[in-house]
């Protein structure tokens, strides 16, 4: 059967995955198509206005690298740019490579479903509208799909509220109110140092406390900015070569073999050092819990040093493994609970009961609030692909075949069996601790690359095998149960998210990004182990 399509492959969002896979396959002679549920360009950094969002990961990595030109012509302020000179960077980027015209804003996908009488997909958008394409790539993150808690009364409250990713692009004014911040993660600790001056009142509501870590921000000085620049080839180097995707590598030394002063001369060098220094000091800060405990005592004893209130203290010291949650940076997050005006709330003891017309109530107060802050994260890593209707072959959904999120088995995280040119970038179970932008660029790169080896030896139909995906979701567990991640809660494990399955195996690939390129590169080298590969001259689009 002959078969018509309208684009060769159609990618779902214009973030830093979704316009470089458009860039890439455009510049191969692909016909693609970007539906974007947004107005304009930058996924996360489109979505993410709150006070204070900035990246923890260096400027000069958290960009692209394949464009000289761009890199040369972009400078950063910043040691970490905050969210609108990142959303600029990417405006800059798709307006020098003309992307846009390929983007179709203000479109959400509902659903993709995968014909497998004539191999191709039907893309059905929010407007009831039909588009096919051969291929299928979600370029949708792992951190899009917002988590607001249900919370009983909620709809009654008259102050105003936001989730912090999808925070409005009208300005929000602090001046004067009573503000509430519930969740202490990445996003609360930028927010809570960020908007405690403007507020009159600020009370956290706080369930874990966190391990923070200083990012010691800085502006970037001309003469650092040109040496950055002279050695481009170089820091693109290490983006492949480094567990990170960055300019780190773990310490050589295991915290067991030093002596007490070394070890906090050591921990206090790379606290000053700032960036993820602190939690590579030792090679073995996330594997060995009596090395853990040395970088979360130390961490502890950091807080109790800089909060002066020791009650207050203690009820911001956390107790689990440091580092097992994704590690966080901050400016004076800790500084902030010295200040008159903020107030912590520990939701653990005294738990939030429901919202009210005027506020918070837990069990012991209530709280009257002129603006609450959800800084509760995200349905992270399937979240965001749950939301669509994706189904594969036998009209089976990834939600069923995952079932529900409890047995997520993919193949590098890139593709999964049953679901035919179907891609993922930065999918479930890829390596993604560290750069995500560095992750990125390496997937779609092997994804482009994939999709033009299958044009040069007319190949139609690309799938995981099952018994590869099973093996490698196997590997992912077992290289996870090496560390203290499996040890502890978190958006990796879902366990933020109310009556969401705990995953049976852990979704995040942790031997590196440097094992990862690796890995991926010798499946592609040997002519895409793993998948099954049809030819069928007639199917071709
Ligand atoms: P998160 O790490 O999942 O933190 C969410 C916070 O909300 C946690 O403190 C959580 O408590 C709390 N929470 C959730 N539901 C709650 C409820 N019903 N009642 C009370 N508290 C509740 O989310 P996030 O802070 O948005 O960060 C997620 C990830 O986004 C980060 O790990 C990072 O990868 C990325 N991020 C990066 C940056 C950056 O580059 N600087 C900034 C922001 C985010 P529990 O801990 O008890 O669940």
């Amino acid at each position: 059967m002959k078969k018509t399509v309208d684009f060769d492959a159609i990618v779902i969002g214009a973030g830093f995955s979704g316009l470089y896979m458009l860039h890439k396959l455009r510049n191969d002679g692909f016909s693609v198509r970007v539906f974007e549920a947004g107005t304009d360009v930058g996924g996360t950094w489109y979505w993410n206005r709150y006070p204070g969002a900035r990246c923890d990961i260096e400027s000069i990595f958290y960009c692209y690298s394949f464009s000289e030109k761009i890199t040369n012509n972009w400078t950063w302020s910043s040691r970490f740019a905050e969210q609108p000179e990142i959303l600029s960077y990417i405006n800059y980027v798709a307006d020098e490579l003309d992307l846009r015209k390929d983007i179709v804003f203000n479109k959400r996908v509902q659903s993709a479903h995968y014909d497998e009488q004539i191999n191709l997909w039907r893309i059905t958008l929010d407007d009831q509208s039909v588009v096919t394409a051969h291929y299928f790539i979600t370029g949708v993150g792992q951190l899009s799909s917002a988590n607001v808690p249900k919370m009983k009364g909620l709809e009654n409250y008259k102050g105003e509220w936001y989730h912090t990713g999808t925070w409005p692009k009208h300005e929000v004014s602090f001046e004067g109110k009573k503000v509430g911040v519930i969740g202490t993660g990445s996003t609360g600790v930028q927010v809570i140092p960020t908007i405690a001056p403007k507020v009159k009142e600020l009370y956290v509501f706080q369930r874990t406390p966190q391990y923070s870590t200083p990012a010691q921000n800085r502006p970037l000085p001309p003469e650092y900015v040109a040496e950055t620049k002279a050695k481009a080839h170089e820091l693109k180097m290490l983006r492949t070569q480094t567990p990170m995707g960055i300019d780190l590598m773990p310490g050589e030394r295991s915290t067991l073999e030093v002596t007490k002063e070394e070890r906090l001369r050591d921990f206090e060098y790379t606290w000053q050092k700032g960036a993820h220094s602190f939690v590579n000091t030792y090679y073995d800060i996330i594997f060995d819990p009596e090395a853990n405990q040395h970088a979360s005592e130390f961490i502890k004893s950091k807080i109790h040093e800089i909060v002066k209130d020791p009650e207050m203290a203690k009820e911001l010291t956390p107790d689990y493994y440091y580092g097992a949650r994704r590690p966080i940076l901050d400016t004076n997050y800790f500084e902030t609970f010295n200040r008159e005006n903020v107030n912590l709330v520990n939701v653990k003891k005294d738990q939030i009961q429901q919202i009210t017309e005027k506020g918070i109530q837990t069990s012991n107060q209530h709280y009257d609030l002129d603006m609450i802050i959800f800084a509760t994260g995200y349905d992270g890593i399937t979240g965001p692909l749950f939301k669509i209707d994706i189904r594969g072959k036998g009209g089976v959904s990834l939600k069923e075949k995952w079932e529900n999120g409890a047995n997520v088995r993919t193949y590098l995280g890139l593709a999964t069996a049953g679901f035919p040119n179907m891609f993922m970038i930065v999918g479930p179970e890829s390596a993604t601790l560290g750069n995500f932008v560095a992750a990125i660029e390496q997937h779609v790169e092997w994804i482009s690359d994939f999709v033009h080896y299958a044009r040069t030896q007319v190949i139609d139909i690309i799938e995981a095998n099952e018994k590869d995906e099973i093996q490698y979701s196997k590997t992912c567990k077992e290289i996870a149960d090496q560390t203290l991640f499996t040890k502890v809660d978190s958006w990796f494990t879902g366990s933020n998210v109310e009556g969401k399955p705990k995953p049976k195996g852990f979704l995040i690939y942790l031997a590196g990004f440097h094992e990862f390129f690796k890995v991926s590169n010798e499946i592609a080298a040997n002519g895409y182990q793993g998948f099954k590969l049809e030819k069928s001259a007639d199917l071709v689009g």
